[in-house]
């Protein structure tokens, strides 16, 4: 009996261990993504809807829709991230997040799904034009914080930084000269250069990155999931239709 018993403890260990994150989810019935909503093309707010929309939100809800649950979407600081992974706040993030060396030792990136760089907007009206980040040297610029922007910029010796949680912010401080400059990744600048007439970008795009989807280092299954999903998603043109509908 006593026997019976230690090798029934064991097997229930056993399962606690070794049954993944996809089971879990898939008991809730929902996954959670993590994302900061001030990103268009790739996460923001529409404006008629309220709802957290965008490029990385259809890639999570092909990622949702595979594994026949809901999505719930989570909008925090960027910075704030990681740490709400760590902490089990949600299961993955969907962020345009840069794959980066330092990230990757706490957490674990998918294939890479996009490739950006940064550029620098600047005010039309003003006769300050930076091509490169040496030429912001002396100037007052806008980043939102723990992004490889704020990451890039902290750099450059004698810039005056100012981070924001929100690009929201750092584009109304622009606007109105309270600072210089924002750096942001390109496809994020041109959607706010578009929608505000007055900024525009004076540099070339100056670095290369990847964005990864996000995972806790210990969920391997749901990370194998997410890169089937994904060449799934290029394989079918399914890619392809969703950069037309976004870019
Ligand atoms: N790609 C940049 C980074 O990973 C910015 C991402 C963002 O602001 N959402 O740091």
């Amino acid at each position: 009996m006593k026997k019976f018993l230690v090798f029934v403890l064991i097997s229930v260990l056993v399962v606690l261990t070794f049954s993944g994150v996809i089971d879990e989810i898939k008991k809730r019935g929902y996954i959670i993504m993590g994302t900061e909503a001030t990103f268009p093309p790739f996460e923001f707010v529409d404006k008629q809807t309220k709802q957290v929309v965008g490029f990385d939100v259809d890639i999570a809800k092909m990622i949702a829709k595979k594994l026949g649950v809901r999505l719930v979407i989570k909008d925090i600081a960027f910075d704030g991230l990681i740490p709400a992974l760590m902490m089990n706040k949600i299961d993955m993030i969907v962020a345009a997040m840069t794959i980066t060396p330092e990230r990757a030792k706490m957490v674990s990136f998918s294939d890479p799904y996009f490739t950006a760089g940064q550029v620098i907007v600047v005010r039309k009206s003003d006769s300050f034009r930076p091509k490169s980040y040496e030429d912001l040297k002396g100037h007052r610029v806008g980043v939102q914080q723990g992004t490889t922007a704020d990451i890039d910029v902290s750099k450059v010796k004698g810039v005056d930084i100012v981070r924001y949680t929100r690009f929201t912010d750092a584009f109304l401080d622009l606007a109105i000269g309270r600072t210089d400059a924002v750096v942001l990744d390109a496809a994020p600048a041109q959607a706010y250069v578009k929608f505000n007439p007055k900024l525009t970008i004076s540099s070339p795009v100056l670095s290369e990155e990847k964005y990864g989807i996000a995972v806790r280092k210990e969920d391997k299954d749901l990370l194998d999931f997410i890169n089937e999903v994904l060449k799934e998603m290029n394989s079918k043109t399914c890619y392809d239709f969703l950069v037309s509908l976004w870019f």
